[in-house]
């Protein structure tokens, strides 16, 4: 039988969760932890709706009434909640054992666990000690470990994981032919998204890529200026010093994210890259300059980034920093 064919990637989850559904041998309480955008989601309202499913063949059918319901969200037995306080868990607990409405089993998708407080957790914890049977909670959390260990130990944990830049660009150019962005954009948008599919479908919006897209173009100048000890670098940075220190935190980001390749390409040939989404393209550039200058533009940023985390003064020193780095050697 197919399970979760509709998933991508996550084979991980595919053996474990969907194989233990199939048998009905799933457990009353999971914990799907996994970066942003990685479908966490995904995974609970899939594996909610092959819990219920009433069709035949692949798991869930995706075309019974209960499939069509909760793949949709429309399910009234499958709810999607967040909790941050101890009143709303204790809400929760309040209506556990209220009988469901039309399906076989009720089930509570519990979004952005890592906000809840200890008080809200340990809430949480009396539903998860003795819930009914027809109850299965689902906790997504970007951070297990912001969990409470007696939380951890009733639950099963289970990891998304980031898919492969190849493989969200087939994703993409298959499922979203409204997305027209040129390859080598929608790469560049992949590789700003980190292996995340949720993410990398959100920036491709046309608007958004445009802003995201010329934010790295930016970014890319900057180094380049740096590189070249060019009057543009310093220049640059006054104009950003006076702009939202978000703005500036980003850019020195992107700009270690640039130096880091082309140190890597330096270095070695089939390294992986986190910017360049060519590496031709890497390789022009860190052929104009010397290991020990890319290196020495590295260690200025790092040194940037450090001030700027702890120093609420941001410009001036992170302006010296860069004017030194620029003036260093070649
Ligand atoms: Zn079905």
């Amino acid at each position: 039988m197919k399970i979760f064919d509709t998933l991508i990637g996550n084979e991980e989850i595919k053996q474990t969760l969907g194989a233990s559904i199939a048998s009905s041998g799933f457990s009353h309480a999971y914990i799907i932890e996994g970066a942003p955008g990685t479908g966490k989601r995904t995974v609970a309202r899939l594996a909610s709706a092959a819990i219920m499913c009433k069709g035949e063949g692949r798991l869930p059918c995706g075309k019974c009434p209960s499939c069509e319901k909760i793949l949709n969200d429309k399910c009234v037995d499958v709810k999607f909640c967040e909790i941050t306080k101890v009143e709303q868990a204790r809400e929760l607990k309040a209506r556990l054992y209220d009988s469901t409405v039309e399906s076989d089993y009720k089930i509570y998708i519990i979004t952005d666990a890592q906000k809840m407080n200890i008080k809200a957790q340990n809430a949480l914890l009396i539903s998860l000690e003795e819930p009914p049977k027809n109850v299965v909670f689902f906790i997504l959390t970007t951070d297990a470990g912001a969990l409470l260990e007696t939380i951890r130990s009733r639950a099963q944990t289970l990891r998304t994981s980031r898919l492969s830049d190849d493989v969200i660009f087939d994703h993409i150019r298959k499922t979203r032919p409204d997305i027209r962005l040129e390859d080598g954009k929608l790469k560049e948008i992949i590789m700003a998204s980190a292996g995340s599919l949720g993410y990398a479908m959100d920036m491709a919006d046309a608007k958004k890529s445009e802003g995201l897209l010329s934010r790295r173009s930016r970014a890319l100048d900057f180094v380049c200026a740096v590189l070249r000890n060019d009057n543009d670098a310093v220049s640059f940075l006054m104009s950003l010093s006076g702009t939202v220190r978000d703005e500036l935190k980003e850019t020195i980001s992107l700009s270690l994210e640039i130096i880091g390749d082309l140190i890597s390409v330096k270095r070695a040939k089939g390294s992986t890259l986190y910017f360049f989404a060519s590496r031709e393209q890497a390789e022009e550039i860190a052929s104009n300059y010397s290991l020990s200058k890319i290196a020495d533009a590295y260690s200025a940023l790092e040194k940037a980034t450090e001030d700027l985390n702890s120093n609420a003064s941001q410009g001036v020193t992170l302006m010296s920093l860069l004017i030194n780095s620029a003036k260093k050697g070649n």
